[in-house]
């Protein structure tokens, strides 16, 4: 069976061994009060750790290894960050770790010490089948408890990191919430597919050249969809016409550069969520509403979220086209409730989040959990296989937790600091 040093870790940090007539390799008594902190950076393994040899007690560093010989292996001995370990771990005693100052390092073999059923557990859970994740057969078994505190853990942990994306735009838009609102919320009207042209004829498009225009609604449909690059071509509808002398004009105004329109992408998408539509939504909210992000900070739930993105109407001429020059059926083509609550969570919730955590103000970040209870969980692949293991995201707290379960810890392996894997191999 395959042993790992990571498991060697977990077995040291939750002290899962045998610790009756603890030894040295050498016959020394130990006594561990604490494990100490676990390192993932670079240096020993476990900081601060507490131990008694013999009769002194040390406070300090622990080192863990496979084998003894692995400190020779890993050039342990030329580097002073190991000059201060005070205890090397090892699951298996092949060479005595003497320094080149001729002091030898305590050591302490685990081989004969890990219960075969953890072991054995851990490898089933590791290494076993699986067509879903590792975990397949034992998450159901898990308590709610559990799952309900390590899903919170992660989905804090999932927006810390976009938060942190959001924090660096904000750098590159020297502190603009507002223009960072209004590019994040361009990069989501691409829903995946054409995120990157959303966001980079956002980008081209500051909200300064847009604010002068909001009173005329052709402008700013001129200004998206020229800035989009779908106004090069000769029409003959006259709307189109009139977008594109607009534009022209406006182009020279503010010297313009289009971003290239081959960036976008209409292949298998439905036709309601062609770039056009999207682009014409996006203009059209642009139109309806001031100083977006403050509303969303005075907004408490979900509804009055949704409603920001109510009564946005759309170019009448694209009732019965879904690109120019081209008719269609007539169709409404206004934002849909699922697209609505797309949009609340990767961009409204995400910036509630962001700001309060930017400005350290707890009650944001509180009311952004509060409102992805509310809303309604994805539906997607990683979803419905959880659904399959008895796991049902009822939200999108759970989903968005399920998400970042699968894609940062499940596809890793990383079971070792799961609490779903901590809670199934010490489960007896
Ligand atoms: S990371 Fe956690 S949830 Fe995922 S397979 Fe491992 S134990 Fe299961």
């Amino acid at each position: 069976m395959l042993f790992t040093e990571d498991f060697l870790h977990y077995v040291w940090k939750f002290r899962l061994f045998d610790r009756t007539e603890l030894q040295t390799t050498t016959g020394e008594a130990i006594e561990v009060y604490s494990a100490g902190l676990h390192n993932t950076d670079s240096g020993p393994d476990f900081h601060n750790a507490r131990l008694k040899i013999g009769d002194t007690t040390w406070a300090g560093n622990v080192e863990l290894h496979l084998s003894s010989s692995d400190w020779q292996k890993h050039n342990h001995a030329t580097d002073d960050a190991y000059n201060n370990v005070i205890l090397h771990v090892v699951y298996r005693d092949d060479v005595p770790l003497v320094l080149t100052d001729g002091r030898r390092v305590p050591t302490l073999e685990l081989k004969d010490r890990i219960p075969a059923e953890l072991y054995s557990r851990y490898h089933t859970l590791v290494f076993g089948n699986q067509t879903i994740i590792p975990c397949e057969k034992s998450i159901r078994t898990v308590d709610d408890f559990t799952l309900r505190t390590w899903f919170t853990r992660i989905l804090i942990e999932r927006l810390e990191k976009r938060a942190e994306a959001v924090s660096q735009a904000l750098q590159t838009n020297r502190g603009d919430w507002e223009e960072t609102f209004y590019q994040s919320l361009a990069a989501n009207f691409g829903f995946k597919v054409n995120a990157l042209p959303f966001e980079l004829m956002a980008k081209s498009l500051p909200q300064n050249i847009l604010a002068k225009h909001k009173n005329n609604p052709q402008q700013i449909e001129a200004l998206v969809f020229g800035q989009a690059g779908f106004l090069n071509d000769d029409f003959e509808d006259v709307y189109p016409q009139q977008l594109k002398t607009e534009y022209q004009f406006l182009q020279k105004k503010y010297s313009l550069k289009p971003i290239e329109t081959h960036l976008w992408k209409f292949m298998r998408l439905r036709p309601q969520n062609f770039p056009t539509i999207r682009l014409a939504q996006f203009a059209a909210l642009i139109v309806n509403s001031n100083h977006l992000l403050s509303k969303v900070l005075d907004t408490r739930d979900v509804a009055g979220l949704r409603n920001l993105f109510a009564d946005i109407k759309i170019n009448p001429y694209w009732e019965d086209h879904f690109r120019f020059g081209k008719p269609s059926k007539s169709s409404s083509k206004n934002l849909g409730a699922a697209s609505i609550d797309v949009l609340v969570l990767n961009t409204l919730v995400l910036f509630l989040f962001s700001y309060g955590k930017h400005h350290q103000l707890q009650h944001f970040m509180d009311r952004s959990l509060k409102l992805l209870e509310s809303l309604p969980g994805e539906q997607n692949n990683i979803i419905a296989d959880f659904d399959v293991l008895g796991i049902k995201a009822t939200s999108a707290f759970e989903s968005q937790a399920l998400l970042e379960l699968k894609n940062y810890y499940c596809n890793y392996k990383k079971c070792l600091q799961c609490s779903v894997g901590n809670k199934i191999l010490k489960t007896a």
